[in-house]
């Protein structure tokens, strides 16, 4: 759909803007998307800053029975990771996602006609990325899924998207985005990522296990359309327990390499872990979104990060993931 005279042309970067940024001969979608990090970067001050200071940050490595968690510990997620979800709240704030207040600096490349790529301005990782809708719209995964298949596929697999519900983690519940991050930075992607290079079972491959309380469902297809129809079906079938028009509680990810894709699902029994709202030593201020479920659990006051044990590590999992028996269960 072509959506015209929303979009607040200021925030659209110009291919003049671009072009001191680009590769020389480099003109394809890679080189572009590398053009429009580094003119942000060069430009936008707090987005440069805010990458420095994700060098420094405190990061240790928690072993599981199943798989390693690495911790981050990120003063400058509290906003996010405490942000008020509830429609009430949401309401009365501006959609920091809306074109039309996008942070001073910030540009948006456009993608797929009706997609802005952003750079996040509070980054767990480098060139950590957030596709927003240029429409006001509601945080649905069937709305995502076509458009995080095809920026993963028309990358080559050189960055992974991620999708958080609208109760399990997205911090702007009202307005339809994923995420995404270069390959390799999400602990279960890397761990998952060996299965790309098995032979295929016929177009599309299911594999269900529980690690560390959490049920992963991996799908790898050969071809977009297929994997969206397995991803659509199961999400689909996941959903006939929630609220008409609602989807089922739950993350995604989807990542690849040339001529192959793989979707993790991650269906979610809670949003937050009941020590977000405990109080005194018993509070630990982390929401968990599909970053921390895949094994990178971000954790922005220091004292979290100091007492995180594996056993609390896991307790949280059990909390707030579900097992893979919801999905086995609904499978084609
Ligand atoms: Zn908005």
């Amino acid at each position: 759909m072509h959506i015209v005279g929303i979009l607040n042309t200021y925030t659209e970067i110009s291919p003049e803007q671009l072009l001191p940024y680009l590769d020389a001969g480099g003109e394809d979608a890679r080189a572009r998307l590398r053009a429009f990090i580094r003119q942000q970067r060069a430009t936008w001050p707090a987005l440069e800053q805010a990458h420095c200071r994700l060098g420094e940050r405190l990061r240790r490595t928690l072993r599981l029975p199943d798989s390693t968690v690495e911790l981050q510990c990120n003063p400058g997620r509290a906003r996010s990771t405490t942000a008020k979800v509830a429609a009430d709240d949401v309401a009365q704030r501006p959609c920091f996602l809306c074109p039309g207040n996008l942070y001073p600096g910030q540009l948006g490349l456009p993608f797929a006609q009706d997609w802005l790529i952003l750079n996040n301005p509070f980054p767990i990782f480098t060139d950590h990325l957030v596709i927003s809708s240029m429409r006001h719209t509601d945080q649905l995964l069937a709305s995502a899924l076509p458009a995080m298949a095809g920026f993963v596929a028309g990358l080559e697999g050189g960055f992974s998207a991620f999708y958080n519900g609208a109760r399990c983690g997205a911090s702007a519940p009202d307005h339809l985005h994923f995420q995404a991050c270069p390959a390799g930075m999400l602990p279960l992607e890397r761990q998952l990522r060996p299965l790309l290079d098995e032979p295929p079972h016929g177009k599309t491959t299911w594999l269900f296990c529980t690690r560390d309380n959490r049920g992963i469902g991996l799908c790898r297809a050969q071809s977009r359309e297929a994997l969206l129809e397995q991803l659509g079906d199961m999400c689909a079938r996941l959903s006939r327990t929630a609220a008409p028009g609602g989807e089922a509680d739950l993350n995604l990810i989807i990542f690849g390499r040339p001529g192959h894709l793989a979707g993790v699902v991650l269906p979610r029994r809670a949003h937050r872990p009941a020590c977000f709202f405990a109080s005194g030593d018993g509070q630990c201020v982390i929401s968990p979104g599909a970053v921390d479920v895949a094994g990178l659990a971000i954790l922005p006051r220091q004292e979290d990060f100091e007492r995180m044990t594996e056993e609390k590590m896991l307790a949280i999992y059990r909390e707030v993931c579900l097992g893979a028996d919801v999905m086995e269960a609904c499978a084609p």
